[in-house]
């Protein structure tokens, strides 16, 4: 049974549902910046601004798929809040540290799987 208090469940909601609303205008934002999406600009091959479009498109799309990550964790968050299975370890079933939730929201294991997570990562 987990024991986080509705109080701070709701806080977390509220976090992750504001952070979402940055990501998705960020994403936005982003497709805008990047010129190859942009209508038009394809026309212009000037030599050196074909590899500059590459250039920055590979750049934005790589701090695209980042957000889009960051974006479908706070989704997968957020449904778990709904389903009532916030806030338990992925791993090994306990409660993750409240103090933990507070500071990741979006953590989805416990503080001794995560370390043990991250060093199994390192080998
Ligand atoms: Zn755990």
């Amino acid at each position: 049974m987990l024991n986080l208090p509705q109080k701070t469940l709701a806080k977390v909601r509220d976090l992750l549902l504001r952070r979402q609303k940055e990501v998705d205008q960020q994403l936005k934002s982003l497709e805008k910046s990047d010129p190859v999406l942009l209508d038009g600009v394809a026309e212009a091959s000037e030599s050196g601004t074909e590899s500059w479009l590459a250039d920055t498109h590979r750049r934005l799309t790589a701090v695209k798929n980042d957000l889009l990550d960051f974006s479908s964790r706070i989704t997968s968050s957020l449904l778990r809040i709904k389903k009532g299975t916030y806030g338990k370890c992925e791993r090994c079933k306990i409660a993750i540290e409240t103090e933990r939730l507070k500071v990741m929201p979006m953590a989805t294991l416990c503080l001794a799987c995560s370390q043990k997570f991250v060093n199994s990562k390192k080998r």
